[in-house]
């Protein structure tokens, strides 16, 4: 079974921490939807089976489609596509985009899960993020999506904001927990390149971000959520009630998928590929049935450490056994050793043939990771 991803390049406002692949500019919007339906013919064939248990549209903010766009979007998938009965079909959406009327009509559609750019529930952290939305927006567009029938729901939440106090910080969680969702991603907030926030602070307008203030509100993270029968499944991801999101566990799993539209990665196994990640570049090609494309072929190596990194990052952890069975019992014993520094520190625990990160190792799980790869 294979997942398909597709990438809607288009958002209301730039977000200062942001480094996806979007456009503030809206009118090319109808070409590059355009050409996503040709996308979607176009390769048809990529993946290793054409049984299909998730769609996922990300972006940028997928909800700034008109619904007759996401019909139409649809409509190709199911064309080419045996989508499986109760497959996850999970839409981004910022807060501002979901009114009642909007709500009624994702409801229609197929769509059976949403994923809210909520980011924080405090109106002084949005402005300080530049969001398009405000608090009030982002509480009753969770009230009305489980009024009108979404059961589940996620929401995006952001710490190590300069402003935001732990205090502060679990009050957001504990918001999100009193609205009833049953999914939080919630991610660090990171200085990328390029963003307006790594100028602000290259120019002294904003104070470094602070890493053990970070550090401190992961902790308040996993408390807070664990407290409230949340389970941390990823590091970044916490499900009550066993709802983890099916499309990104397929990702930490190595299943293939394809991915759709300016920027979107693929992954059949085999090869990794990224469309460009320019909105009228990739029409033009596609217009042209070419695929703005570039691909990796990957190597026993990359195949390992990927495996390796996504799953040390699962609660499901990475199995010394899987690797002796797909790689070799060499590749086994030498992660095993390259494990003994952190096993040492505490940082990861073996229970039988598997390792996986413990509660003190959660917050350098990249690092972790990166010492057991292959070079
Ligand atoms: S809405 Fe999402 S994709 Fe768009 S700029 Fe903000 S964070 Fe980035």
């Amino acid at each position: 079974m294979s997942g398909i991803y597709i990438h809607i390049p288009f958002c209301r406002e730039a977000c200062h921490y942001c480094n996806f692949h979007f456009s503030t500019t809206h009118s090319h919007k109808q070409r590059v939807v355009g050409a996503i339906l040709k996308e979607i013919e176009l390769r048809k064939n990529y993946l290793p089976s054409n049984k299909i248990e998730s769609i996922y549209f990300g972006g940028g903010t997928p909800s700034i489609l008109f619904q007759s766009e996401l019909d139409a979007i649809f409509n190709e998938i199911y064309k080419y596509f045996d989508v499986v009965e109760g497959a996850e079909i999970t839409l981004e959406a910022n807060p501002d985009d979901l009114n009642a009327a909007r709500l009624k009509e994702l409801k229609k559609s197929p769509i059976n899960r949403l994923s809210i750019g909520v980011q924080s529930f405090r109106d002084e952290d949005l402005k300080w993020m530049n969001r398009a939305h405000s608090a009030k927006e982002a509480i009753e567009s969770i009230k009305l999506a489980k009024q009108i029938g979404f059961n589940s729901l996620s929401i995006d939440l952001i710490y190590g904001t300069p402003n935001l106090s732990n205090e502060a910080w679990k009050e957001n969680i504990l918001q999100g927990i009193d609205l009833g969702v049953n999914h939080i991603s919630s991610y660090c907030l990171t200085v990328e390149t390029k963003t307006a926030l790594s100028h602000l602070i290259e120019k002294g307008k904003i104070d470094p971000l602070s890493e053990e203030q970070a550090s401190q509100q992961f902790d308040v993270l996993i408390e807070t959520l664990e407290l409230n029968a949340f389970e941390q499944y990823e590091i970044s991801n916490f499900a009550k009630d066993g709802k983890y999101a099916v499309h990104n566990t397929n990702y930490w799993m190595n299943k293939p998928y394809l991915g759709i539209g300016p920027s979107a990665h693929s992954f059949n196994q085999t090869e990794r590929s990224w469309n460009i990640a320019n909105n009228i570049l990739f029409a033009e090609a596609i217009e042209k049935n070419e695929l703005p494309l570039e691909t990796e072929l990957l190597s026993m190596a990359n195949k390992l450490n990927e495996y390796v990194m996504t799953s040390l990052r699962t609660k499901w952890g990475c199995s010394l056994d899987y690797i002796e069975t797909n790689f070799g019992y060499k590749y086994a014993e030498q992660i095993e050793q390259q494990a003994y520094p952190h096993l040492l520190k505490k940082h990861l625990i073996k229970d039988g043939q598997t390792l996986f990160i413990s509660r003190e190792g959660k917050f350098f799980s990249d690092g972790i990771a990166s010492d057991l790869f292959l070079l």
